[in-house]
């Protein structure tokens, strides 16, 4: 990380930045009124930081060691804002602000009708956001992988759905890109791009994504340490991206015998993740869990423990539902949902 001093000329910052090219390396640039902030990204093990020091403009430079620096609490002070936490915007929407946020919305889309069915009850509901997955990423070939892998023209159609339906009732949508050949595509029709739990060490697919400039839920693989989860985020700060949600969506269950589901929410990771990085945590109870009726309970959790979103799925008719349908709740019980969470926040507020 190189400081410059507050007077530092432009040709100051790019001598700087030439130099650190020389290395093979890239500069994220950060300026902040009259301050600028060079992060150096890349392998920084033969940068002579001593020998940055004592270029023309330059007040400090240091190695940090931490495999997360980007996205670091600690490190990036200036993208946290004043309260040290990030508050990501996509349209009305504020995510990682006061209010917990829901995003809501069928596991996969099936059709027009039912993504607007799902699409008007749920913001009826109470939901921010729409989801609806289109490239589903399954664990057997033979299983349906959502209308994205039908036919190109069908996986357009089902974006321009997806679109329609978040414009119709107002909400912005997500869905996933499940990899680099689909980021263009998807990115034309949504406001946030979902990386799924199975994706999270394609770097060349968190790269795309972060080029994109689009808001990036990014999940945490299920067997994935939570230093290991940050590092793959900062993959996606490296292109000049900040604005990411980490997503927490469970972690692989332990020991013999019936787990009971199916995998396990791992709450603590919220205020770590929280503690560790000036990014929005967003919790997802439905695939943590795979069971409709522990989505009530888990997302009350997720709210006590400090999450700043939810996303939870939701259908009309839970169990037609392709993928999923045993952890797929009806907008009624996601409106329960969101109000307990609700009124467990203001009390919580009123408590602290
Ligand atoms: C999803 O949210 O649609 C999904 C497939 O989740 P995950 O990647 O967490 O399994
Ligand atoms: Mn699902």
């Amino acid at each position: 990380m190189i400081i410059m001093e507050t007077g530092a000329s432009e040709s100051d910052i790019a001598a700087v930045i030439a130099e650190v090219r020389k290395h093979g390396l890239r500069s994220d640039i950060v300026r902040e009124n009259a301050s600028t902030v060079i992060n150096v990204v890349g392998d920084q093990s033969g940068v002579p930081f001593a020998a940055f020091a004592g270029l023309p403009g330059v007040r400090q430079a240091e190695r940090i060691e931490k495999p997360y620096r980007l996205i670091n609490r600690e490190c990036a002070r200036e993208y946290g804002g004043d309260t040290g936490r990030r508050v990501i915007h996509v349209g009305d929407v504020a995510i990682g602000g006061d209010e917990p946020v829901f995003i809501a919305g069928p596991c996969a889309v099936q059709s027009r009708q039912q993504l607007f069915d799902i699409a008007e009850q749920v913001k009826t509901a109470g939901a921010h956001i729409l989801r609806g997955g289109i490239f589903k990423p399954r664990s057997s070939v033979h299983s349906f992988q959502g209308l994205g892998s039908v036919s190109p023209e069908q996986a357009e159609e089902a974006l321009s759905w997806l679109r329609e339906a978040g414009d119709a009732f107002g909400m912005p949508v997500i869905t996933e890109v499940r990899g680099e050949t689909q980021v263009d595509l998807v990115a034309r029709y949504v406001d946030i791009l979902q990386i799924g739990t199975r994706n999270m060490y394609d770097q060349d697919l968190l790269a795309a994504a972060g080029r994109k400039k689009k808001p990036v839920l990014f999940k945490r693989h299920f067997g994935a340490g939570i230093e290991e989860f940050l590092s793959f985020a900062e993959y996606i700060a490296a292109e000049g991206n900040r604005d990411i949600m980490l997503c927490e969506r469970g972690i692989l269950p332990l020991g013999k015998g019936k787990s009971y589901t199916r995998y396990t929410l791992d709450l603590a990771s919220i205020p770590v993740l929280q503690q560790e990085s000036y990014l929005p945590v967003v919790v997802d109870p439905s695939h943590a869990t795979g069971r409709r009726d522990l989505i009530g309970p888990m997302s009350r959790a997720a709210v006590a423990a400090g999450a700043n979103a939810l996303m939870i799925e939701t259908h009309t008719d839970p169990d037609t539902s392709p993928v999923d349908a045993a952890q797929m709740i009806t907008p009624d019980e996601l409106k329960e949902v969101i109000s307990s969470c609700r009124r467990l926040r203001n009390i919580e507020t009123a408590v602290i």
